[in-house]
Protein backbone atom coordinates (compact mmCIF):
# COMPACT_ATOMS: atom_id res chain seq x y z
CA UNK A 1 0.00 0.00 0.00
CA UNK A 2 1.68 3.47 -1.25
CA UNK A 3 0.59 5.71 -3.65
CA UNK A 4 3.06 5.42 -6.74
CA UNK A 5 3.52 9.30 -6.94
CA UNK A 6 5.41 9.22 -4.07
CA UNK A 7 8.80 7.73 -4.34
CA UNK A 8 10.68 6.13 -1.67
CA UNK A 9 14.52 6.09 -1.08
CA UNK A 10 16.49 2.69 -0.76
CA UNK A 11 20.11 2.80 -0.38
CA UNK A 12 22.23 -0.83 0.40
CA UNK A 13 23.75 -0.51 3.85
CA UNK A 14 27.29 -1.44 2.59
CA UNK A 15 26.74 1.81 0.07
CA UNK A 16 25.88 3.69 2.54
CA UNK A 17 29.09 3.07 5.11
CA UNK A 18 31.28 2.97 1.46
CA UNK A 19 29.88 6.68 1.08
CA UNK A 20 30.52 7.88 4.17
CA UNK A 21 34.37 6.45 4.78
CA UNK A 22 35.06 7.73 1.44
CA UNK A 23 35.82 11.19 2.94
CA UNK A 24 37.41 9.87 5.59
CA UNK A 25 41.82 9.78 5.34
CA UNK A 26 42.72 5.58 6.28
CA UNK A 27 44.40 6.10 8.93
CA UNK A 28 40.65 7.88 11.08
CA UNK A 29 39.09 4.41 11.63
CA UNK A 30 41.29 2.49 14.18
CA UNK A 31 40.31 -1.15 13.59
CA UNK A 32 40.55 -3.92 16.52
CA UNK A 33 40.31 -1.22 19.36
CA UNK A 34 37.74 -2.72 22.17
CA UNK A 35 36.74 0.23 24.81
CA UNK A 36 37.34 -1.23 28.19
CA UNK A 37 37.18 2.18 30.38
CA UNK A 38 35.95 5.43 29.95
CA UNK A 39 36.74 8.43 32.31
CA UNK A 40 36.13 11.75 32.86
CA UNK A 41 39.31 14.11 33.81
CA UNK A 42 37.44 17.43 34.27
CA UNK A 43 37.06 18.37 30.57
CA UNK A 44 39.32 15.54 29.23
CA UNK A 45 37.88 12.43 28.80
CA UNK A 46 40.58 9.28 28.88
CA UNK A 47 39.96 6.35 27.23
CA UNK A 48 41.38 3.00 27.82
CA UNK A 49 41.16 0.15 25.18
CA UNK A 50 42.22 -3.82 25.34
CA UNK A 51 45.64 -4.08 25.24
CA UNK A 52 46.87 -1.58 26.92
CA UNK A 53 46.32 1.00 24.70
CA UNK A 54 44.95 4.67 25.99
CA UNK A 55 43.62 7.19 24.57
CA UNK A 56 42.83 11.44 25.66
CA UNK A 57 40.42 13.11 23.97
CA UNK A 58 38.40 16.29 23.89
CA UNK A 59 34.54 15.01 22.48
CA UNK A 60 33.98 11.49 22.65
CA UNK A 61 31.03 10.65 20.30
CA UNK A 62 29.63 7.33 20.79
CA UNK A 63 27.80 5.79 18.34
CA UNK A 64 28.08 1.87 18.84
CA UNK A 65 24.75 0.90 18.24
CA UNK A 66 21.83 -0.26 20.31
CA UNK A 67 24.14 -3.11 22.55
CA UNK A 68 25.90 0.62 22.75
CA UNK A 69 29.17 -0.59 24.94
CA UNK A 70 30.24 2.90 25.14
CA UNK A 71 26.87 3.63 26.73
CA UNK A 72 26.96 0.63 29.33
CA UNK A 73 30.71 2.05 30.53
CA UNK A 74 29.23 5.91 30.79
CA UNK A 75 25.87 4.66 32.46
CA UNK A 76 27.86 2.23 35.08
CA UNK A 77 25.50 -0.91 33.52
CA UNK A 78 22.31 1.35 34.27
CA UNK A 79 20.62 1.56 30.96
CA UNK A 80 19.71 -1.03 28.53
CA UNK A 81 17.19 -1.71 25.98
CA UNK A 82 14.25 -3.37 25.52
CA UNK A 83 12.87 -6.60 23.96
CA UNK A 84 10.24 -5.20 21.27
CA UNK A 85 8.42 -8.58 21.86
CA UNK A 86 8.47 -9.07 17.85
CA UNK A 87 11.39 -10.81 15.28
CA UNK A 88 12.54 -9.01 12.34
CA UNK A 89 12.57 -11.45 9.63
CA UNK A 90 15.00 -10.38 6.34
CA UNK A 91 15.78 -12.15 3.18
CA UNK A 92 15.49 -11.38 -0.72
CA UNK A 93 13.16 -12.30 -3.10
CA UNK A 94 13.88 -12.55 -7.30
CA UNK A 95 12.10 -9.84 -9.36
CA UNK A 96 10.50 -12.42 -11.29
CA UNK A 97 8.58 -14.16 -8.58
CA UNK A 98 7.02 -11.47 -7.19
CA UNK A 99 3.45 -10.31 -9.84
CA UNK A 100 1.37 -7.26 -9.30
CA UNK A 101 4.06 -5.37 -7.81
CA UNK A 102 5.58 -1.82 -8.13
CA UNK A 103 8.93 -3.26 -8.46
CA UNK A 104 10.62 -0.01 -8.75
CA UNK A 105 8.92 1.48 -4.77
CA UNK A 106 8.23 -0.52 -1.42
CA UNK A 107 4.95 -2.17 -1.03
CA UNK A 108 3.67 -2.68 2.65
CA UNK A 109 1.79 -5.22 3.75
CA UNK A 110 -0.74 -5.62 7.00
CA UNK A 111 -1.72 -8.61 8.60
CA UNK A 112 -2.49 -9.57 12.11
CA UNK A 113 0.57 -9.35 14.16
CA UNK A 114 2.65 -9.03 11.43
CA UNK A 115 3.82 -6.61 8.91
CA UNK A 116 6.40 -6.63 5.77
CA UNK A 117 7.70 -4.24 3.17
CA UNK A 118 9.13 -5.65 -0.22
CA UNK A 119 11.34 -2.83 -2.11
CA UNK A 120 14.06 -2.70 -4.31
CA UNK A 121 17.71 -1.54 -3.60
CA UNK A 122 19.58 0.17 -6.30
CA UNK A 123 20.06 -1.74 -8.97
CA UNK A 124 17.58 -2.61 -11.78
CA UNK A 125 17.89 -6.46 -11.63
CA UNK A 126 18.94 -6.67 -8.37
CA UNK A 127 16.78 -9.31 -5.78
CA UNK A 128 14.76 -7.11 -3.72
CA UNK A 129 14.69 -6.96 -0.01
CA UNK A 130 12.33 -8.39 2.26
CA UNK A 131 11.45 -7.13 5.72
CA UNK A 132 8.91 -8.92 7.97
CA UNK A 133 8.56 -7.52 11.53
CA UNK A 134 6.38 -10.58 13.42
CA UNK A 135 5.03 -10.19 17.25
CA UNK A 136 6.55 -12.57 19.26
CA UNK A 137 7.06 -13.85 23.09
CA UNK A 138 10.75 -14.78 24.26
CA UNK A 139 11.81 -15.94 27.10
CA UNK A 140 14.69 -14.31 28.78
CA UNK A 141 16.64 -17.19 28.25
CA UNK A 142 15.89 -16.98 24.51
CA UNK A 143 16.76 -13.51 24.42
CA UNK A 144 20.09 -14.74 26.37
CA UNK A 145 20.98 -17.16 23.67
CA UNK A 146 21.96 -15.70 20.61
CA UNK A 147 22.83 -18.52 18.75
CA UNK A 148 19.27 -19.65 18.83
CA UNK A 149 18.05 -17.05 15.82
CA UNK A 150 20.48 -18.60 13.68
CA UNK A 151 19.19 -21.91 14.01
CA UNK A 152 17.77 -23.86 11.03
CA UNK A 153 14.76 -25.33 13.32
CA UNK A 154 14.09 -21.57 14.84
CA UNK A 155 14.00 -20.07 11.65
CA UNK A 156 11.82 -23.34 10.15
CA UNK A 157 9.53 -22.52 13.14
CA UNK A 158 9.34 -18.89 12.36
CA UNK A 159 8.44 -19.71 8.32
CA UNK A 160 5.81 -21.61 10.03
CA UNK A 161 4.09 -19.15 11.93
CA UNK A 162 4.18 -17.12 8.94
CA UNK A 163 2.72 -19.25 6.78
CA UNK A 164 -1.23 -18.33 7.09
CA UNK A 165 -0.01 -14.62 7.43
CA UNK A 166 1.60 -14.70 3.67
CA UNK A 167 1.13 -15.54 0.11
CA UNK A 168 2.72 -19.17 -0.10
CA UNK A 169 4.27 -17.80 -3.33
CA UNK A 170 6.13 -14.77 -1.33
CA UNK A 171 7.20 -17.46 1.84
CA UNK A 172 8.40 -20.19 -0.64
CA UNK A 173 10.80 -17.82 -2.82
CA UNK A 174 12.44 -15.40 0.15
CA UNK A 175 16.32 -16.83 0.34
CA UNK A 176 18.49 -16.17 3.10
CA UNK A 177 16.27 -15.64 5.62
CA UNK A 178 17.77 -14.11 8.37
CA UNK A 179 15.69 -13.69 11.86
CA UNK A 180 17.28 -11.28 14.85
CA UNK A 181 15.17 -10.03 18.25
CA UNK A 182 13.87 -6.41 17.84
CA UNK A 183 15.20 -3.88 20.79
CA UNK A 184 14.23 -0.71 21.43
CA UNK A 185 14.94 2.27 24.04
CA UNK A 186 13.04 3.17 27.07
CA UNK A 187 14.55 6.50 28.17
CA UNK A 188 17.37 8.71 27.12
CA UNK A 189 20.79 9.20 28.51
CA UNK A 190 22.26 12.85 28.02
CA UNK A 191 25.75 12.51 29.23
CA UNK A 192 28.22 15.53 30.30
CA UNK A 193 28.88 18.67 27.67
CA UNK A 194 31.39 16.91 25.65
CA UNK A 195 29.84 13.13 25.63
CA UNK A 196 27.45 12.67 23.08
CA UNK A 197 25.64 9.18 22.33
CA UNK A 198 24.44 9.25 18.63
CA UNK A 199 22.19 7.01 16.75
CA UNK A 200 20.86 3.34 17.85
CA UNK A 201 23.11 4.27 20.96
CA UNK A 202 21.17 7.42 21.67
CA UNK A 203 17.88 5.83 20.89
CA UNK A 204 16.36 2.76 19.14
CA UNK A 205 13.25 3.12 17.35
CA UNK A 206 11.17 -0.03 16.76
CA UNK A 207 11.34 -0.27 13.22
CA UNK A 208 7.94 0.38 11.83
CA UNK A 209 8.58 4.04 10.87
CA UNK A 210 12.02 3.30 8.96
CA UNK A 211 13.36 5.74 10.59
CA UNK A 212 16.44 4.80 12.40
CA UNK A 213 19.78 4.92 10.19
CA UNK A 214 18.14 8.71 8.55
CA UNK A 215 17.89 9.83 12.71
CA UNK A 216 21.38 8.54 12.96
CA UNK A 217 22.63 10.32 10.32
CA UNK A 218 20.24 13.24 11.28
CA UNK A 219 21.48 13.84 14.54
CA UNK A 220 24.74 13.78 13.14
CA UNK A 221 25.16 16.26 11.64
CA UNK A 222 23.39 18.19 13.98
CA UNK A 223 25.90 17.34 16.39
CA UNK A 224 28.81 18.32 13.57
CA UNK A 225 27.02 21.68 13.17
CA UNK A 226 26.61 22.62 17.30
CA UNK A 227 30.53 21.51 18.43
CA UNK A 228 31.73 23.61 15.11
CA UNK A 229 28.78 26.61 16.29
CA UNK A 230 29.86 25.75 20.07
CA UNK A 231 26.00 25.84 20.57
CA UNK A 232 25.27 23.56 23.59
CA UNK A 233 21.37 22.87 22.14
CA UNK A 234 22.10 19.31 20.69
CA UNK A 235 20.03 17.47 22.96
CA UNK A 236 17.05 19.82 22.95
CA UNK A 237 16.41 19.18 19.26
CA UNK A 238 17.18 15.83 19.71
CA UNK A 239 15.09 14.37 21.85
CA UNK A 240 12.06 16.56 20.78
CA UNK A 241 12.83 14.88 17.14
CA UNK A 242 13.00 11.56 18.97
CA UNK A 243 9.86 11.68 20.91
CA UNK A 244 7.81 12.52 17.49
CA UNK A 245 9.42 9.66 15.55
CA UNK A 246 9.10 7.33 18.64
CA UNK A 247 5.52 8.01 18.87
CA UNK A 248 4.68 7.72 15.34
CA UNK A 249 7.06 4.38 14.88
CA UNK A 250 4.69 3.09 18.09
CA UNK A 251 1.41 4.17 16.32
CA UNK A 252 2.35 2.55 12.99
CA UNK A 253 3.01 -0.77 14.56
CA UNK A 254 -0.08 -0.65 16.40
CA UNK A 255 -1.89 0.20 12.74
CA UNK A 256 0.38 -1.91 11.07
CA UNK A 257 -0.07 -5.17 13.28
CA UNK A 258 -4.26 -4.94 14.41
CA UNK A 259 -5.89 -7.50 14.27
CA UNK A 260 -9.04 -6.21 15.73
CA UNK A 261 -12.08 -6.41 12.66
CA UNK A 262 -13.23 -3.10 14.00
CA UNK A 263 -9.78 -1.35 14.12
CA UNK A 264 -8.61 -2.68 10.79
CA UNK A 265 -11.93 -1.69 9.40
CA UNK A 266 -11.64 2.15 10.68
CA UNK A 267 -7.36 1.64 9.62
CA UNK A 268 -8.10 0.67 6.06
CA UNK A 269 -10.97 3.75 5.89
CA UNK A 270 -8.29 6.09 7.32
CA UNK A 271 -5.13 5.08 5.29
CA UNK A 272 -7.91 5.77 2.04
CA UNK A 273 -8.24 8.99 2.93
CA UNK A 274 -5.66 9.97 4.97
CA UNK A 275 -2.66 9.20 2.29
CA UNK A 276 -4.34 11.68 0.12
CA UNK A 277 -4.26 14.53 2.24
CA UNK A 278 -2.06 16.97 1.61
CA UNK A 279 -2.71 18.35 4.96
CA UNK A 280 -2.38 15.32 7.13
CA UNK A 281 0.70 14.16 5.43
CA UNK A 282 2.27 17.59 5.54
CA UNK A 283 1.81 17.00 9.73
CA UNK A 284 2.58 13.59 10.16
CA UNK A 285 5.39 12.79 7.40
CA UNK A 286 6.69 16.44 6.94
CA UNK A 287 7.57 17.40 10.54
CA UNK A 288 9.93 14.30 9.94
CA UNK A 289 11.49 14.63 6.72
CA UNK A 290 11.65 18.34 6.86
CA UNK A 291 13.63 20.40 8.84
C1 LIG B 1 14.19 -4.78 11.14
C2 LIG B 1 14.78 -3.40 11.04
C3 LIG B 1 14.55 -2.65 9.90
C4 LIG B 1 15.06 -1.36 9.80
N1 LIG B 1 14.80 -0.64 8.67
C5 LIG B 1 15.24 0.63 8.58
C6 LIG B 1 14.94 1.42 7.43
O1 LIG B 1 14.28 0.95 6.50
N2 LIG B 1 15.39 2.69 7.40
C7 LIG B 1 16.11 3.24 8.42
O2 LIG B 1 16.48 4.43 8.34
N3 LIG B 1 16.43 2.51 9.52
C8 LIG B 1 16.01 1.23 9.62
N4 LIG B 1 16.32 0.48 10.73
C9 LIG B 1 17.11 1.08 11.81
C10 LIG B 1 18.59 1.11 11.49
O3 LIG B 1 19.07 -0.16 11.15
C11 LIG B 1 19.36 1.61 12.71
O4 LIG B 1 18.69 2.69 13.31
C12 LIG B 1 20.75 2.09 12.30
O5 LIG B 1 21.49 1.02 11.77
C13 LIG B 1 21.48 2.70 13.50
O6 LIG B 1 22.73 3.14 13.08
P1 LIG B 1 23.91 3.26 14.13
O7 LIG B 1 25.10 3.70 13.34
O8 LIG B 1 23.49 4.05 15.30
O9 LIG B 1 24.13 1.77 14.68
P2 LIG B 1 24.56 0.45 13.89
O10 LIG B 1 24.11 0.48 12.48
O11 LIG B 1 24.13 -0.68 14.77
O12 LIG B 1 26.15 0.54 13.87
C14 LIG B 1 26.90 0.42 15.05
C15 LIG B 1 28.30 0.01 14.67
O13 LIG B 1 29.11 -0.02 15.84
C16 LIG B 1 29.89 -1.20 15.84
N5 LIG B 1 30.16 -1.54 17.24
C17 LIG B 1 29.31 -2.08 18.15
N6 LIG B 1 29.91 -2.23 19.33
C18 LIG B 1 31.17 -1.77 19.18
C19 LIG B 1 32.28 -1.65 20.07
N7 LIG B 1 32.22 -2.03 21.35
N8 LIG B 1 33.43 -1.12 19.57
C20 LIG B 1 33.51 -0.71 18.28
N9 LIG B 1 32.50 -0.80 17.41
C21 LIG B 1 31.34 -1.32 17.85
C22 LIG B 1 29.03 -2.23 15.13
O14 LIG B 1 29.84 -3.26 14.59
C23 LIG B 1 28.38 -1.39 14.04
O15 LIG B 1 29.16 -1.32 12.89
C24 LIG B 1 15.83 -0.81 10.86
C25 LIG B 1 16.07 -1.58 12.01
C26 LIG B 1 15.54 -2.86 12.11
C27 LIG B 1 15.79 -3.67 13.37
Amino acid sequence: LFRSDCKYTTLKRSKLVEFLKDGLKDDIIKYDHNIEKIEKNNDQIDLSFNKNIKAICDYLIISDGVFSKGKSLISNNKIKPAYNNSIAIRGNISRNKIQNLNQNNISLFMGRNFHYVIYPVNIENEKLNFIGVLEYQLTANELDNYSLFKEKTFIQSIKDKLKNKLSITILENIENIKCFPVFVSKGYLKPGKNIFLLGDAFFAFPPSFAQGASQSIEGASELFENIINNKNSFYDYRVAKVKMINNRSKLNHFAFHASNPIIIFFRNISLKLLTKNKKFLENYLGKIYKN
